[in-house]
């Protein structure tokens, strides 16, 4: 058996005990996916999905990354190089090699995710080896080709009540006006994501922003123009159900300038004479102008800062982005945020969502921000912290100053569709875990509990999202 009925509980029995009382009471709440990557062509198209190696290796850089620590070259994995020749890409000897691999995720998330889709979803409750890796593609490949493993029907299994995809700026989003034109009654949204029009350092931004003044008719070379580019471009995710908009950011700086000074950075911008500092500078002013945005049309600002993109610099020039090569790092947020704190950071009606990647900052700097500005809530542990042991130090660090109330939920922030329903389910017996502990030292009655417990499943995440 993969799954025990026990998992991640604590090991002494009377917080078992009580752990397992409050996961019985939220274990089968609907699933709020407020922000994460899954990719609306899905739901839109509810095309069978291909292979196994397709659905759970070749698009997972947790996966990949492990597997190229260990010598596996991404060719092998049947990701090809920039304008090279398509990699050779027989699914069933990728499986292969990741099963000849699966060891090295002993003790990861990785493995709990993986094995709760293979049991709860397939139906195999064998653990992947080698010797087994041709019957067990064979299971859920025979599967995939089967109408309830079709993207619409799995939602409606998962019973996810809502979930948001993330989209860039200059995306059409005909997918979800396919996905509301067909009736289905699943509730997918988008997220603004403008990064590629925001960031004068990401690749191809003078021609995105061409493109974002075709899109939109506004004159996005003058500063007035551009702004109102970006309000128009909101409007229209927020017609397509979008509730938020999304920032990955090399860090969390912020910055409030002066109408002026805002023009005249702007204006080395688009001539392309910005420096690495007027780039950082450029980003941080946005931030505090999307936040402004946000008071008028009400999207919830999530930033996600602190990650060292692209690290392996000879694996950037031949592969591209997103290839397992992005790095942690440590992450200022009390200087940073501050100009956008002095902005907005009082406004009981807007809600920014901090993230990190640094869990120094948690007890030191987010929580306390958190638990005393109105318009600052935490994000849960996200991407290199989105562990069973990372989620509970979360908890740990940060109850004590920003309490339950100033964190949002849980979200899985993943374009691995099928490992949804896994880590949810690990957050629920997580956050039950922390408080049965509680509970046991007489912190906490049971019934508090259990209500916190039920708004950390759903309903913080329905609210702060507005879902
Ligand atoms: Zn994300």
């Amino acid at each position: 058996m993969l799954l025990h009925d026990d998992r991640l509980f604590p090991a002494d029995p009377v917080t078992r005990g009580i752990a397992r009382r409050l996961y019985a009471g939220i274990r089968d709440l609907p699933i709020i996916s407020p922000h994460g990557h899954t990719d609306p062509r899905w739901f839109a198209e509810d095309k069978a999905f291909p292979d196994p190696a397709t659905l759970f290796v070749k698009p997972d850089h947790y996966i990949f990354r492990m597997l190229y620590s260990q010598g596996v070259r991404l060719e092998q994995l049947g990701i090809t190089r920039k304008g090279g020749k398509p990699a050779k890409s027989d699914p069933r000897a990728i499986w292969k090699l990741f099963a000849s691999h699966w060891h090295l995720f002993r003790g990861t998330p990785t493995r709990l995710w993986f094995e709760h889709a293979a049991s709860s979803i397939f139906g195999v409750n064998e653990r992947l080896t080698p010797a087994n890796a041709d019957a067990i593609y064979d299971v859920i490949a025979g599967k995939l080709e089967q109408p309830e493993f079709r993207p619409r029907a799995l939602f409606e299994r998962f019973n996810i009540e809502a979930i948001s995809t993330t989209e860039g700026a200059l995306d059409d989003l005909k997918w979800h006006d396919m996905i509301r034109a067909s009736g289905w009654g699943g509730k997918v949204v988008t997220a603004y994501r403008p990064d590629s029009v925001v960031d004068p350092e990401f690749e191809g931004f003078a021609e995105n922003l061409a493109s974002l003044g075709e899109l939109t008719g506004e004159d996005v070379f003058a500063w007035t123009g551009y702004l109102e580019a970006h309000r128009k471009r909101r409007a229209y995710f927020k017609e397509r159900g979008a509730t938020s908009s999304d920032h990955g950011h090399a860090t969390a700086r912020t910055a409030n300038l002066s109408q002026a000074e805002a023009e005249k950075l702007f204006a080395k911008v688009v001539k392309g004479k910005a420096s690495a500092e007027d780039a950082d500078l450029f980003r941080g002013q946005m931030l505090t102008e999307m936040a402004k945005m946000s008071l008028d049309d009400g999207l919830v600002l999530q930033i996600h800062p602190g990650s060292f993109r692209n690290h392996n610099a000879s694996l950037f020039e031949a592969f591209g982005r997103d290839m397992g090569a992005d790095i942690p790092r440590q992450t200022d947020y009390v200087t940073a945020l501050k100009p956008l704190l002095d902005a907005v950071g009082n406004e009981p009606n807007l809600t920014v969502i901090a993230f990190t990647l640094d869990e120094t900052s948690y007890s030191r700097e987010l929580a306390p921000l958190a638990g005393h500005y109105p318009a600052l809530k935490l994000g849960p542990g996200w991407w290199f912290l989105d562990a069973p042991e990372a989620m509970l130090r979360f908890r740990e660090l940060t109850t004590e100053t920003a309490g339950f109330y100033n964190t949002v939920g849980f979200n899985d922030d993943t374009r691995a569709y099928l490992s949804i329903p896994a880590r949810h389910d690990v957050a629920r017996r997580c956050d039950c875990t922390y408080l049965a502990k509680l509970v046991a030292e007489h912190r906490l009655d049971e019934d508090e509990a259990a209500e916190i417990a039920h708004d950390l499943a759903y309903r913080l995440a329905k609210e702060a999202y507005k879902l």
